[in-house]
């Protein structure tokens, strides 16, 4: 394999998008084929840049320089990987405002959410890294003569697999984990937002991250995910993204015996009580709603509203929702940017033609603009009927089906009706309410009486198909270590 070497970023400083490439081995590489990807500005649909798609030998090189980072970063002092982490952590920060810059480009979302995830991202490889020093084991007691001891070792090479929406955030939950748990990484981000993924990796190069342990790569993610979970180098497999695709590579690790995360998609409900003022919850749940231009697997996604503040709620909202500005991100002013995608906004457009068929009312929004990128208004819909495909499916967009219910147990079994168990959203000052909504909401994030987003501190993750296991808090680093037990005789 001929290993061209191209480093990204370093014209970030004339040109307007770093130059693309695959991170193999400490070797940024352009890789052994001639297959490349457009990438585009959502918000022009223009032509940014390419990106290099990798080959078989690619990936073998990955894998195989992943074996070598791991043996290597699992036997450094703690206090070594520690100090590297951090240091990334700390680039990362000063950088924040050129990554925000790259993520806007490729993505759409507003330049100031772009901005504010870098930095959260280098809070929460900061959080991982103190918390890769307290994989603690412990002391059993036996008899004398023995000692009984339990102890955490990372799980090995990671493959790991992330989408487009958090171009940062996704990649960083899964290589923060894996290096701060002692485990090297493959990492396949998304080909649609491969400028921040490689502007993220370029920050623990500059760290001192010793060639091997975190690799970089972009190719058609079908043949990608099928060579790096069989490769019998990769111990563990890491996946955010939609639920078919989930089950898909959770089915290709198990036929192979790995372990896996699956952090899949949600439709999470909202259930606005009786008790609340509903001007003050809709505000509230706008400005959630529309945040990344609801392409967020927590964003919420259906509002059940106690009939008596009903009316309120829906004017609220919908003023809300049309007094968002639109337009490209990197404008000042602008709340929310265009969809990520071409597919994006036909599968959010189609959503909304079929709620219409089916008796629906668009209060606000609704159509596709004239114009360049990928846009679509911030849209409320009221009278959408149980059986519309907005209420069932992933809207992953700014869509917002408001609906009024009149009894809290039946609210709660229309939330819980999906097979999706990932987010729910309670607003109630009633505290026995909201004891309730907690025991019954079927979802594994819930938040009383706010919208708010995750934090590094505290786990992220799904029930039923939302997947399983968890990003974030100390419950992050458990996918990626095993269990050891040592029973040492001394006669
Ligand atoms: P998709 O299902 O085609 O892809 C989702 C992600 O999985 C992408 O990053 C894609 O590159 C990757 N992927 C697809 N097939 C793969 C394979 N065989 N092996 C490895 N990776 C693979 O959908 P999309 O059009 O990109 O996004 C649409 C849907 O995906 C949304 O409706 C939403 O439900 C879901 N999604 C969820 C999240 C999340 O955070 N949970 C993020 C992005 C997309």
């Amino acid at each position: 394999m001929t290993m061209q070497t191209a480093t990204p970023g370093r014209a970030a400083a004339e040109a307007r998008y770093p130059e693309l490439a695959l991170y193999v081995d400490g070797q940024w590489t352009q890789g052994s084929g001639a297959r490349r990807e457009p990438v585009l500005n959502p918000a022009t649909g223009q032509v940014l840049g390419e990106v290099p798609l990798a080959e078989r030998a690619d990936l073998d090189a990955a894998v195989a320089a992943a074996g070598r980072g791991f043996a290597l970063w699992r036997d450094l002092p703690v206090e070594r990987r520690t100090a590297i982490l951090r240091r990334a952590a700390d680039l990362l920060r000063a950088q924040a405002n050129e990554i925000g810059r790259v993520m806007t480009l490729e993505e759409g979302k507003p330049h100031g959410e772009a901005t504010g995830e870098v930095t959260r991202v280098a809070t929460l490889l900061d959080w991982d890294a103190e918390e890769g020093r307290r994989a603690y084991g412990r002391i059993i007691p036996t008899g004398p003569g023995e000692t009984l001891t339990v102890t955490r070792a990372p799980v090995g090479p990671v493959a790991a697999f992330t989408p487009w929406n958090f171009p940062a955030g996704g990649p960083m939950r899964k290589i923060a984990a894996a290096l701060a748990a002692g485990c090297s990484i493959v990492i396949k981000a998304s080909e649609e937002t491969p400028g921040t993924a490689n502007l993220l990796v370029r920050a623990f190069e500059e760290a001192g991250l010793p060639a091997g342990v975190l690799n970089l790569v972009f190719g058609v993610p079908s043949e990608v995910s099928e060579h790096l979970i069989a490769a019998p180098e990769i111990r563990f497999v890491a996946f955010t993204g939609s639920v078919p695709v989930g089950k898909h590579l959770a089915g290709l690790a198990a036929a192979a015996m790995k372990p896996t995360i699956m952090e899949l998609g949600g439709h999470a409900p909202v259930i606005v009580c009786e008790d609340v003022d509903p001007a003050e919850a809709a505000r509230s749940c706008a400005r959630g709603k529309f945040v990344n231009a609801g392409q967020v697997c927590t964003s919420p996604s259906r509002f059940y509203v106690h009939e008596s503040g009903y009316d309120t709620f829906v004017d609220v909202f919908a003023e809300a929702a049309a007094a968002v500005r639109v337009g490209d991100g990197l404008a000042p002013g602008v709340m929310m940017g265009p969809l990520a995608n071409p597919r994006r906004r036909a599968a959010v457009d189609a959503m909304v033609t079929d709620a219409r068929a089916r008796g629906a009312r668009v209060l606000t929004g609704g159509e596709v603009p004239d114009g360049p990128g990928y846009f679509y208004p911030p849209t409320v819909l009221v009278d959408v009927p149980e059986d519309a495909a907005i209420l069932r499916e992933e809207p992953f967009g700014p869509l917002a089906p408001i609906l009024p219910f009149s009894d809290l147990d039946e609210a709660i079994s229309r939330a819980n009706a999906l097979p999706y168990g990932l987010a729910a959203y309670g607003f109630t000052h009633r505290a026995d309410l909201a004891a309730r909504l907690a025991r019954a909401f079927e979802a594994g994030i819930l938040s009383i009486n706010h919208v708010g987003g995750s934090v590094p501190q505290a786990p992220s993750g799904g029930v039923k198909e939302s997947g399983h296991g968890r990003e974030g808090g100390s419950e992050g680093l458990e996918g990626y270590l095993v269990t050891k037990r040592v029973a040492h005789r001394m006669q």
